[in-house]
C-alpha cells in the first residue's frame, strides 16, 4: 500500500519510514503541508487516490496540519490519520470533525500505529472513490444498503440515516448473523476507544431499529454486542 508520511522531523520520518517499509508500505515523505498537498491534490483532482492512507503530523512548519487535513478531505476520501503531541479531547474532536479518520498521540507505540493504519485502510475499499461499483449494495430482505452512495431503503422507500447510523448498519450488514463486540463497533464506527461512547452506541441502535421500522433487525447479544439478523426476503 502507498502511504504518504507528512512529518517535518527528518529523524522521526526516517525511523518511521523504515518500520513502515518493513511492513510492506511504499512510503512517500512530505516535509511540510505544501509538499503534502502537492503529493495528493493533483491526482485527487483527477479522481485518483494516490495513497492508501495519509499519516499527517499536525505540527508542521508552514501551515496548520488541521488545514492540510481539511484541504485533503475536500478532494479525496483517502483515509487520514492525524499524528500529534496534542492529546486534549478538544484537539481530537476538532481533528475528527475535519474528517480525519483517526488520531494518534505522540509518543505512540509503533504496533498500535500499524494496527490503526490497517484498520482505516480496511474501511476504505480499494478504488472506492475512482470507480464506485454500482452493484455494491447489500440486500437483506426488504432492506437495501447502497455503499457508494450511502443510501438505505426499505421496500424501495429511502430511509434517511445519520452518518454514524449508516456506518453502524453497514458494518453489521457486512456479516449478517455474526456478533460484533461493542468495543469493535465503537472502534470501527466512532474510531475511538473513549469511555462514554457505550451509551451512544445504544442510542444509535435504538434509532436504527425505529427508523427502519424493524425492531428485530439488530439483535442485542447481552454482555457482548450486537448482530444483524437477516430478515426473510
Ligand atoms: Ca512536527
Amino acid at each position: 500500500m502507498r502511504l504518504l508520511l507528512v512529518e517535518d522531523d527528518d529523524h522521526v520520518a526516517a525511523a518511521l519510514s523504515a518500520v513502515l517499509a518493513r511492513h510492506g508500505f511504499q512510503v512517500t515523505h512530505a516535509r511540510n503541508g505544501e509538499e503534502a498537498l502537492q503529493a495528493v491534490l493533483p491526482a485527487a483532482a483527477e479522481g485518483k487516490a494516490p495513497f492508501g492512507v495519509v499519516l499527517l503530523d499536525l505540527g508542521l512548519p508552514d501551515q496548520d496540519g488541521y488545514q492540510v487535513c481539511g484541504k485533503i478531505r475536500k478532494l479525496t476520501s483517502t483515509p487520514v490519520i492525524m499524528v500529534t503531541a496534542r492529546s486534549d479531547v478538544r484537539s481530537r474532536i476538532h481533528g475528527l470533525n475535519l474528517g480525519a479518520d483517526d488520531y494518534v498521540v505522540k509518543p505512540y507505540d509503533t504496533g498500535e500505529l500499524l494496527a490503526r493504519i490497517h484498520a482505516v485502510s480496511r474501511r476504505t475499499a480499494p478504488g472506492e472513490e475512482t470507480a464506485p461499483d454500482p452493484g455494491s449494495a447489500l440486500r437483506l430482505g426488504p432492506v437495501t444498503i447502497e455503499l457508494p452512495t450511502r443510501r438505505v431503503s426499505v421496500d424501495g422507500a429511502d430511509v434517511p440515516l445519520t452518518r454514524k447510523e449508516f456506518d453502524l448498519l453497514a458494518l453489521l450488514a457486512q456479516r449478517p448473523g455474526v456478533v460484533f463486540r461493542r468495543e469493535q463497533i465503537i472502534s470501527e464506527v466512532w474510531r475511538t476507544s473513549w469511555e462514554g461512547t457505550g451509551r451512544t452506541l445504544e442510542v444509535h441502535v435504538a434509532s436504527l431499529r425505529s427508523k427502519l421500522r424493524m425492531p428485530s433487525l439488530i439483535e442485542t447479544v447481552r454482555g457482548v454486542g450486537y448482530r444483524l439478523v437477516a430478515p426473510a426476503g
